[in-house]
């Protein structure tokens, strides 16, 4: 096995959990090549000198902040909860999920300012604080490392505050959503002296550039569409930002073919409408990566 070196910039993911398999896609995606199996601590990238450490997701902030690692993935609402002294670098548009305030179906509570004076159990002791300070609300808490939502069955506490993606395990529980505290996704977070540093600088430059890439890939789909000529330009205006699509005639006379980049959120929209404009055969390709 490879001995970790120096000049290889380190990357600290979570080894077994919620984002363990979508970081592992998002970094391959990026165009790193690595192995990984089940058992692994670490794994040397065979294309980029990069090492990915595997640990566990609370531990990523104090690895980080301390520069035991460069750079690591971790879940936003990590940093919310411990503040470490890391610079956040990017969104990494995955891991979603959010930090709420349930409370049991069948209680009274309908506002939190009926939390007054409640027991709250959490594995979020300071975004809890700080959400109930804020909203000038006196609670106790409960700090608990697991299985949150089974505290208020246990008579443990009166509400929770815990994060949910789904919110199946708070149906299971019989709970309901009081109010939402924050969302999260997963980001990707670096040590400051390795932001400062002329050698991992330059690795680190590109290592973004590549998500940036991955991640702005997300929000397009490439079309391909013929239309008849003298239609091109209802067809422009339909697509902002087909300011110079790629153009191509067709054997069939005052035919083109047109390529061009459509923005995710308004595809079907868009689609529709050129559909009606008159573009026929449009075929959808995914983007794997937009390099700006
Ligand atoms: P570890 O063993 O690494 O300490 P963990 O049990 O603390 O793992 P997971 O439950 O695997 O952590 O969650 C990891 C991250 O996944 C969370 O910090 C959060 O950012 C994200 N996440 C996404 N959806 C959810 C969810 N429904 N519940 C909890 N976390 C979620
Ligand atoms: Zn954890």
């Amino acid at each position: 096995m490879a001995n970790l070196n120096e000049k290889n910039i380190k990357l600290a993911i979570q080894k077994e959990g919620r984002l363990t398999e979508e970081t592992l896609e998002f970094l391959r995606k990026s165009g790193f090549e690595f192995e990984s199996y089940k058992q692994r601590l670490f794994s040397l990238c065979r294309n980029f000198p990069m090492e990915i450490l595997y640990v566990r997701d609370d531990d990523i902030p104090d690895y980080v902040a301390s520069g035991i690692v460069d750079l690591g993935i971790l879940g936003q609402n990590i940093l919310n909860e411990e503040r470490p002294n890391v610079k956040k670098l990017l969104n990494l548009r995955y891991g979603f999920c959010s930090l709420i305030v349930a409370v049991p179906k069948e209680s009274g509570i309908k506002d939190i300012q009926d939390l007054k004076g409640k027991t709250i159990a959490t594995s979020y002791p300071q975004s809890a604080k700080k959400f109930f300070k804020e909203n000038n609300i006196t609670i106790d808490i409960v700090e608990i490392s697991g299985s949150v939502e089974i505290t208020p069955a246990l008579g443990v506490a009166q509400a929770i505050v815990d994060l949910v993606s789904t919110g199946s395990t708070l149906a299971l529980n019989d709970l309901r959503i009081l109010t939402k505290i924050y969302d999260s996704e997963a980001v990707f977070v670096a040590n400051k002296k390795t932001i400062a540093s002329n050698e991992k600088q330059i690795l680190l430059q590109k290592l973004v550039m590549r998500f940036k890439g991955v991640l702005s890939a997300k929000d397009y789909k490439y079309v391909m569409m013929n239309a008849p000529e003298k239609i091109l330009p209802k067809l422009k205006k339909i697509v902002p930002g087909l300011k110079s699509p790629t153009i191509s005639p067709l054997a069939k006379s005052g035919w083109i073919s047109i390529q061009t980049v459509i923005k995710e959120e308004v595809f079907w929209e868009t689609i529709e409408r050129l559909k009606q404009a008159g573009a026929q055969g449009i075929i959808i390709l995914p983007i794997e990566k937009i390099i700006i």
